[in-house]
């Protein structure tokens, strides 16, 4: 489900706590997956070959792949999350979070007011507020 549904339906506050839960959880993994690797490490011993050693140095680069994914996920999300938090007061009336979407689009569609902008990889959404009226686009 893309973004401007899933607020549609949640509400942008949720949408928005929900997001900071998702990203906080993919830095926690990543900071397991380092605690991990470090364990991992302390435990290898190369003077016997065999089974023990083996596995370790697998559970060593799969914790630093998902180590490294979560990070990226963590980076993600939470940029994604500040990129539409930060338009989400009314500009006229300064309330926060209530409004409705009445459009979205991909970003390639924009339009964009500096046209040397570099689209963002994100949808725009065209919201209305719920207090004032007022219509503005998100995120600039
Ligand atoms: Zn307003």
């Amino acid at each position: 489900m893309d973004i401007a549904s899933r607020i549609r339906r949640m509400g942008f506050r949720k949408w928005y706590e929900r997001q900071l839960i998702d990203s906080h959880l993919s830095f926690t993994t990543c900071f397991l997956c380092g605690i991990v690797v470090a364990s991992c490490l302390e435990a290898l011993s190369f003077a016997e070959f065999g089974w023990k050693p083996a596995s370790l140095l697998a559970l060593v680069f799969g914790a630093i792949a998902l180590g490294w994914y979560s990070w990226r996920r963590y980076i993600t999300v939470l940029e994604r999350a500040e990129v539409y938090g930060s338009r989400s007061t009314c500009p006229a009336c300064r309330t926060y979070a209530r409004f409705d979407v009445l459009a979205s689009g991909h970003a390639s569609e924009g339009p964009y007011l500096d046209p040397e902008a570099k689209p963002l990889p994100y949808p725009w959404l065209r919201v209305r507020c719920r207090q004032c009226g007022t219509a503005w686009r998100m995120p600039e």
